[in-house]
């Protein structure tokens, strides 16, 4: 086994910096320069460009998706005493948002095809309780928003999108972060558009609620020393905003990228009988956060697969329902969500890994496999 020298990055932000180091650069040394840190003129500058990438009239840098999140919520006057309807298959951040402004998560389940919010399972979750729907639009594919939309206009539900992972992908043309009364991203790193550290934005249609958030991110004040409201400390940073304003003009041609791969995946996989390949919705335009199989005998794949140098991961081992801060928390037949998680592999993903990798990524695939029947 020749691995180590040949090992494959899941994730290689160091490639896809050096081509932007001179910008990146240039930009940091401007916000030093002008030492406006905190709310600078990137920030606004930034917003503006990120609302119209997603083709909605409002964006407010925050620190992270979770607190895009918790303040989309909280902005919208969600609460304790509120349940919220999402899902248990995604990331902690989802669920813990919903806590944190005091409100209660109910789980309903996902679309084994998709992964994304099955629609069929909100009408059971509903309650008097139910203000309102978090669909996440999960590894890179939105969730099927139109039920979803009129199943919130029907019951008068909020409806916010979970959009961390979905930057660029659209259903029926329309870009995610574009469908709800707000969407929540993440700038994390290693997603589709990352920071240089943490950061996140809430895209919206309604102005009032883009002004509250500003005022919620910013210790509740509109004016100096005015706290209005109860608020928090949860602005973007200057130097990560001037960053992201860089990295936007590229997120195309990365999700571009993304998709290339992904079809060379489809095509390697798609002759190994016990290896699923992810499934794109016919009205979906799917961005690849996460290239994710699914296989019998995960665990053993996995760990053969790393073995042979393939750095892979599972996204996400545990349904939140049963992670210990959710454990009491209401759920609807959580049954497909319980059986994908012991099956789903996510393989090597990122704009720069070459064809000859995915050819490795396949032939380590194929190789443990058989490794497993002998
Ligand atoms: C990354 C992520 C978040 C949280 O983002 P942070 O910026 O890490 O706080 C929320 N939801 C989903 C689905 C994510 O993937």
């Amino acid at each position: 086994m020749s691995s180590a020298s040949t090992s494959i990055s899941f994730v290689d932000l160091t490639a896809l910096h050096a081509p932007l180091h001179e910008d990146i650069t240039l930009a940091i040394r401007r916000v030093l320069e002008r030492s406006n840190f905190i709310l600078g003129n990137e920030v606004q500058e930034f917003e503006e460009s990120f609302a119209s990438y997603c083709g909605v009239p409002h964006a407010v840098g925050v620190d992270s998706g979770f607190s895009a999140l918790e303040l989309a919520l909280r902005g919208l006057g969600v609460g304790p005493g509120d349940e919220v309807v999402t899902v248990a298959h995604t990331f902690y951040a989802t669920g813990a948002a919903i806590k944190a402004c005091g409100a209660e998560p109910v789980f309903v389940d996902i679309d084994p095809s998709s992964y994304t919010m099955d629609p069929s399972s909100l009408e059971a979750a509903l309650s008097e309780r139910t203000r309102a729907v978090i669909p996440v639009h999960i590894y890179g594919q939105v969730a099927d928003m139109d039920p979803i939309v009129e199943f919130c206009r029907r019951n008068d539900l909020w409806l916010i999108e979970d959009a961390a992972q979905a930057h660029g992908a659209t259903y029926r043309g329309q870009k995610a972060g574009s469908f709800g009364d707000a969407a929540a991203f993440s700038f994390y790193p290693t997603k589709n558009l990352g920071a240089l550290g943490d950061a996140g934005a809430v895209t919206t249609p309604h102005k009032d609620l883009a002004e509250r958030l500003k005022v919620l991110r910013n210790c509740g004040q509109k004016e100096k020393n005015v706290h209005e409201v109860f608020g928090f400390n949860r602005r973007l940073d200057t130097l990560q905003a001037a960053v992201l304003k860089i990295k936007l003009e590229y997120l195309d041609e990365w999700n571009r990228l993304r998709g290339k791969l992904a079809l060379l995946y489809n095509d390697l996989l798609s002759s190994i009988e016990e290896v699923q390949n992810p499934l794109v919705k016919d009205q979906n335009e799917h961005v690849y956060h996460l290239y994710v199989i699914q296989t019998k005998d995960r665990n053993l794949i996995a760990q053969e697969i790393s073995k042979r140098g393939v750095q892979n991961g599972i996204h996400y081992p545990t349904p939140l329902h049963q992670q210990e801060p959710f454990k009491g928390a209401d759920r609807r037949g959580l049954s497909v969500t319980e059986s994908v998680t012991g099956r789903i592999l996510s393989l090597p993903m990122h704009p720069y890994l070459t064809e000859v990798q995915v050819q490795n990524v396949a032939a380590a695939l194929k190789e443990s496999l058989i490794q497993k029947e002998s």
